[in-house]
């Protein structure tokens, strides 16, 4: 089975904008606000595709775009007026910023009621607490994807390669909520394949083109690809996963296609955030 997360992203936003119809009509419509430094090609066409989505769904959408020059107690003093405003639910900081930039300053200073990237220590902390949380949207979007397929994860063994802040720690987390059994690997990690062996979930989160084999695979696992690798294969270019899809699709029970696995999940979930924020913050 081919996990189609384009369908999936879609049936999730279809969702989200029944739910935000359906909010007192009293309130203002849940609002996200995007800060974009720089001119990052990549991070715009994030942006783009964020504000695109979010307006489809009936989130007022903001994007506040600054030059790369911009100093750390600039960007500080608009996160803290962000923070303050009524009809901001959720604040997301594009990242990578710029070098003379902590982002995990920046990030701190982001009112964690409205950090829908679920990065700010508060959520990362009631994420590992087992507690209520912004969960940051990659992994979220694995886990949905995981759950339409195996609604009930428990005692299954998972392996997680990659253990960034971003994906592999937060989806460990959300898999032991779960009551998976969950393995998390690193560059570091010996024997690879064979940990790879016994996961019935296997999450592929390094950045590798293609790395994970046929023969790492066993039948029956479900796998979720987050990797996006761009490729030249003959003078065309392509984006290709962490794992050999062609090789290893027909042996497993589901895989997530890059792309249009993961990928599509990502702004869907940071919708629902948004709206999960606005709700907390309402009250509703
Ligand atoms: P990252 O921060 O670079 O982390 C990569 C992880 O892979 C690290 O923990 C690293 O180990 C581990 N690793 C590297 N080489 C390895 C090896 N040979 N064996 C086992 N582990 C190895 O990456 P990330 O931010 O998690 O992103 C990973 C991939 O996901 C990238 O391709 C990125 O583009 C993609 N991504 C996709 C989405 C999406 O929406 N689909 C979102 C975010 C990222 P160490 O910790 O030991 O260095």
């Amino acid at each position: 089975m081919i996990i189609d997360g384009k369908q999936i992203a879609e049936e999730l936003r279809h969702k989200l904008k029944k739910e935000i119809d359906q909010l007192p009509k009293n309130l203002s419509k849940p609002g996200l606000t995007v800060i974009l430094i720089g001119d990052h090609p990549a991070s715009q066409i994030y942006v783009r595709n964020k504000e695109k989505f979010a307006k489809e769904v009936g989130i007022n959408s903001k994007l506040l775009k600054f030059e790369d020059t911009i100093t750390e107690k600039y960007l500080i003093q608009e996160i803290h007026k962000l923070n303050d405003d009524s009809a901001v639910h959720g604040i997301l900081v594009q990242l990578p910023l710029p070098s003379h930039i902590d982002s995990g300053k920046i990030i701190s200073e982001i009112n964690p009621a409205k950090d829908v990237d679920g990065f700010h220590p508060n959520n990362v902390g009631n994420l590992s607490s087992g507690n209520d949380a912004l969960v940051p949207c990659t992994p979220y979007g694995c886990y949905l994807l995981l759950k339409k397929v195996i609604p009930n994860l428990s005692g299954l063994n998972a392996v997680i390669i990659g253990r960034s802040n971003i994906n592999g720690k937060p989806m460990a987390q959300l898999l032991l909520k779960e009551n998976c059994t969950v393995t998390i690997t690193h560059s570091k990690t010996k024997n690879l394949k064979d940990l790879c062996l016994t996961a019935d979930i296997l999450v592929a989160s390094v950045g590798s083109p293609q790395m994970v084999k046929a023969d790492w695979v066993k039948k029956d696992c479900v796998i979720i690809d987050v990797g996006i690798n761009r490729l030249e294969d003959h003078g065309t270019k392509k984006i290709v996963g962490d794992v050999d899809f062609e090789n290893v699709k027909d042996l497993v029970k589901a895989i997530t296609p890059v792309p249009g696995g993961v990928g599509p999940m990502t702004i869907s979930c940071l919708l629902s955030n948004t709206v999960k924020a606005y709700k907390k913050i309402n009250s509703i």
